[in-house]
């Protein structure tokens, strides 16, 4: 990322207007369907046996019957091929990516152990059992229902680590926690999850203008109370121009999951635990998920282009930050214009292990959460609080207001 220019501008009137970019033109689809997978039976290579599953401390699939360990292919050189992303135009959209097509998520699949027909409802898993020969059935084929994705970082945190460190988060807060969340705590409740994200690269260009100060002299007018201190100060007109790619933003693609917030805080606590080793991604295979529960995307990339604009913007400002400092009195910026010249779009599993506590807080139901980062261990939650243990710790500490407050936000 650059951005140009640091000296002060001129000293000239301004106007302010911002303007929107124009959309794209066509949309060409990457497609990262896993083609040796496209019979519906995830087999072993070695001995044909379809029990597969992920083994998290070699991030490997592991056949159950030969214990052969295996690997898919990393998504990152599929998807983005030679070019830099520089070079990025349009907007492209991985093949697991595309606009999602309403349906019952059923998907008649014939076993191929048996011949038998076996549905599967998508909406629900990933896989189903062959009740007349116990084959396991996993869906890979790309059902445009979101059930799918292009991409899964495997979970490479144990079961066992993400109760380590559900445990110690909860230890450290445990002498304001509620006494009931104390006395029920059982961290073995943890269920691993993969929730759905978009992954885009962009190639954009922001503009942003406003008006600067630059401190010229500083005295004292008046005498004994009337004293004030006074400043000169010359104004500029300064306009800034940042070239940026950026590469794996990550944007939760489950709006369902946004609108939960009225009672739980899920999402804010998903958010504190980014971010995730993208790069590590593998192409998808539904054996990845035997074990864990998933939820589907639920947003198509048109939806989510307002908010990776905000999230540019943003990487825009604070580009621009460093190139501004001459202004010792400030920089108020008026209007700002964001181009984005090319998007590249990739739906992916990202692994969470989650905690869950149903707490009745005087009558209004609140779940609260703690979640470990499936690839990182980092965790963050919240844990429902006793106002009487908040008060007193407070009474004695003195930081009565700062304790409410962390204790409102719920994330402390
Ligand atoms: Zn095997
Ligand atoms: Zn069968």
């Amino acid at each position: 990322m650059t951005a140009h220019g640091s000296a002060p501008e001129p000293p000239i009137a301004d106007t302010s207007t911002a303007q929107q970019r124009e959309a794209d033109a066509g949309t060409p689809v990457v497609d990262t369907a896993n083609a040796w997978l496209d019979d519906g039976v995830n087999r072993c290579a070695r001995c044909g046996s379809t029990e597969i599953q992920l083994r998290v401390s070699t991030g490997h699939l592991v056949c159950l019957f030969c214990r052969h360990e295996w690997t898919e292919a990393h998504i990152e050189p599929l998807v983005a091929g030679e070019g830099s992303l520089r070079d990025l135009t349009g907007t492209v959209i991985a093949s697991g990516a595309t606009d999602l097509v309403a349906d019952d998520g059923m998907l008649t699949m014939k076993c191929s152990g048996c011949g038998a027909e076996v549905v599967v409802n998508t909406a629900e898993a990933t896989s189903s059992r062959c009740h007349w020969c116990r084959h396991l059935l996993t869906v890979n084929e790309q059902v445009p229902n979101g059930a799918v994705p292009d991409a899964v970082l495997p979970f490479s945190v144990t079961r066992d680590q993400a109760v380590e460190h559900i445990k110690l988060f909860a230890q450290k807060r445990r002498t304001f926690a509620h006494r009931r969340f104390v006395k029920e705590f059982t961290p073995g409740n943890v269920v691993g999850v993969y929730l759905p994200y978009m992954v885009v690269d962009s190639n954009a260009s922001g503009d942003v203008h406003g008006v600067g100060e630059v401190e010229t002299r500083q005295y004292t007018r008046g005498t004994g109370d009337n004293k004030r201190t006074v400043y000169d100060a010359d104004v500029h007109r300064v306009e800034r121009h940042v070239d940026l790619t950026v590469d794996d933003l990550t944007l939760e693609s489950s709006t369902e999951r946004a609108h939960m917030n009225a009672f739980v805080n899920t999402n804010n606590v998903i958010n504190t635990i980014l971010p995730f080793d993208t790069k590590n991604a593998v192409q998808w295979n539904a054996s990845y998920l035997v074990g864990y529960t998933s939820e589907r995307r639920d947003a198509d990339v048109a939806a989510l282009v307002p908010e990776l604009e905000d999230q540019l913007l943003s990487i825009v400002r604070s580009q621009v930050q460093s190139s501004v400092k001459t202004y010792d009195r400030g920089v108020r910026w008026e209007g700002e214009r964001l181009e984005v010249h090319g998007t590249r779009w990739v739906s992916m599993y990202l692994p969470v292990w989650l905690y869950s506590y149903y707490h009745d807080e005087g009558g209004t139901p609140m779940v609260h959460y703690i979640a470990v980062n499936g690839r990182t261990g980092e965790t963050m939650g919240s844990v429902p609080v006793s106002q009487w243990r908040l008060v007193t710790a407070a009474l004695v500490t003195g930081t009565v207001l700062e304790s409410i407050v962390i204790a409102m936000l719920g994330l402390w």
